[in-house]
């Protein structure tokens, strides 16, 4: 008598091949293809078509409201701003900021700007050492980095709220480092803010040249750096380089750059 084992059966199956077309003859599905990319690049074209035929000013992101917190596309609206001078003066015109316009005294092609404002109370102050002059679009996304940015790292990490923005300053008629040659600087244009610090409103200042003490300080510091990057295009710290141990570089030139 065998002992054999009883080998179990086994059933082969082939697996089952999915197929998207439904099995459709080929050239049905040429026709399908063809179909949907129709479809795609009219969907592309509508988008273009959109955006072409809005009115003079009108933003495909929507208007920038300066009171609103920051959204999906807060930043494009901001940077809108830029080519708009009109809605950019009618965004700052529907916040709290006061500010009077004004014109550059010796503009030359370098060294001008656009709907400068000189900024005269704002959520924080910036009185110190002279209220800075900054280009509209400048003026605008500071509006909000005091509000959404500063104010909650300071709650967060200081406990404390900000009075004053410390700073050396925004417009200056100047190459990038203050080289003699190469790219002119967005200070030229009242396109860029250097932040030296925080005064908080219990007197302490928190300077940006504590970004290494390890501290709550630094913790501030970090989360005012990194989140800047939301609203500014251009945000230069003591990371960047030695030239930027003591501040934080701002701007809102064509460049992204966030280091
Ligand atoms: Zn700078």
């Amino acid at each position: 008598m065998s002992n054999d084992p009883k080998t179990p059966s086994r059933r082969t199956t082939t697996p089952r091949k999915t197929d998207i077309w439904g099995g459709s003859s080929l050239p049905v599905q040429i026709a399908l293809r063809g179909f949907i990319l129709i479809f795609a690049l009219l969907g592309i074209l509508g988008v273009f078509f959109y955006i072409e035929q809005m009115p003079n000013g009108a933003s495909a992101w929507g208007e920038a409201d300066l009171e609103e917190p920051i959204r999906l596309f807060t930043s494009e609206q901001i940077r809108a701003l830029r080519d708009d001078p009109q809605a950019c003066i009618a965004a700052l015109d529907g916040s709290n900021m006061s500010y009077a316009e004004v014109e550059p005294s010796s503009p030359t092609p370098e060294c001008r700007w656009q709907a400068g404002v000189q900024i005269s109370t704002s959520n924080l102050d910036y009185a110190n050492p002279e209220p800075p002059v900054a280009s509209c679009a400048l003026a605008a996304a500071l509006y909000i980095w005091e509000r959404e940015i500063v104010a909650p790292a300071a709650a967060r990490h200081l406990d404390a709220e900000v009075a004053e923005i410390l700073h050396y300053g925004t417009y200056n008629c100047r190459r990038e480092n203050s080289a003699q040659a190469g790219r002119w600087s967005q200070h030229a244009n009242a396109n860029a803010i250097d932040i030296s610090g925080f005064r908080l409103s219990d007197g302490r200042v928190i300077g940006v040249h504590r970004w290494d003490n390890g501290g709550e300080d630094a913790a501030f510091l970090t989360e005012v750096r990194d989140r800047s990057c939301e609203i500014f295009t251009g945000v230069l710290g003591p990371e960047y380089n030695d030239a930027h141990a003591d501040h934080f570089h701002m701007d809102m030139g064509p460049w992204e750059i966030c280091s």
